[in-house]
């Protein structure tokens, strides 16, 4: 027979989330990889090494809390989940407002509350919050935001694990400024800026690894974009790499570069 307990440790450990295991949750977030496109890339996967021995180290506090912020598409969420996945802790958790949609405040506050209780229980825990200002309802037109729910992460932001117990909070948000505003800046114990790519260089690095272009045009593509400026986020970028996919060999390359121009990516 089946008890009440027998269920409930069931529920608490058996049963997987909708949407699978935390490892995979990440490799969702990482499907289309990390490809390095320039020093910022390797500098903000090298100083995410470093956060995770921080957090690791039994001389630390136990608590590590980064917050990487850049533009929206600059590819913040891939990375924390690459920091993440780098960390290799037992217990990795993501926690995103597409899971919370429709949730009330309360709900969304003890649902958050769920995932850093569950945290403190393993001895290397990492929690992803990602795009934290829409978790906190933010909205530019108004200005509104969840005050519940802001109070309550800026509690478990700053909040000491157990003793013995370790926890990494990687938070992304396109929104810095509010955040202080939120004064809520001053909760993390770092800062990690993801920018744009900024060069020709850095656009040609993404499109020789993405197999779009033939050497020739690469090389063409090379001399159309000296000297001009280039301003794009990596998730645009790759959007637009496919739709090139898709348009005739022969036109690719003005098509790639009118479109990079259309999207103020080019100038
Ligand atoms: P949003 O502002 O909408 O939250 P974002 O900044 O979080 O966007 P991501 O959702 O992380 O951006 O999208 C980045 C996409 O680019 C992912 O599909 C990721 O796999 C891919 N990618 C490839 N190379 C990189 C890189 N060097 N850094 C980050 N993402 C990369
Ligand atoms: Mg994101």
């Amino acid at each position: 027979m089946v008890s009440r307990t027998d269920f409930l440790h069931a529920l608490e450990n058996d049963v997987k989330p909708a949407f699978g295991t935390s490892a995979e949750a990440l490799d969702h977030l990482l499907i289309r990889g990390i490809i390095n496109w320039g020093k910022p890339v390797a500098e903000i996967l090298s100083d995410g090494n470093l956060y995770i021995q921080e957090a690791r180290s039994t001389e630390g506090s136990g608590l590590v809390s980064v917050l990487l912020e850049g533009p929206p598409n600059s590819g913040k969420t891939a990375l924390a989940a690459q920091i993440a996945k780098n960390s290799d802790f037992p217990f990795v958790k993501v926690c995103t407002p597409e899971d919370m949609v429709g949730f009330t405040e309360s709900a969304k506050c003890l649902s958050i509350r769920k995932i850093f209780d569950d945290a403190y229980r393993s001895q290397l825990s990492c929690i992803l919050v990602d795009n934290i200002e829409r978790l906190l309802d933010y909205g530019p037109i108004g200005p509104r935001y969840s005050n519940l729910t802001l109070q309550a992460l800026l509690v478990l932001l700053k909040k000491q694990p157990p003793r013995g117990r370790k926890l990494l909070i990687l938070c992304t948000t396109s929104r810095r400024q509010v955040l202080d505003d939120m004064e809520m800046l001053s909760a993390f114990s770092t800062t990690l800026h993801v920018p744009n790519l900024s060069t020709p260089d850095h656009l040609l690095s993404v499109l020789e690894e993405m197999d779009l272009f033939s050497k020739d045009e690469l090389v063409s593509l090379h001399g159309k974009l000296q000297g001009k400026r280039v301003f794009i986020g990596i998730k645009k970028l790759l959007c637009l790499i496919d739709m090139a996919r898709q348009v005739e060999p022969n036109y690719r390359v003005v098509k790639f570069l009118s479109k990079l121009e259309e999207e103020g990516g080019l100038e």
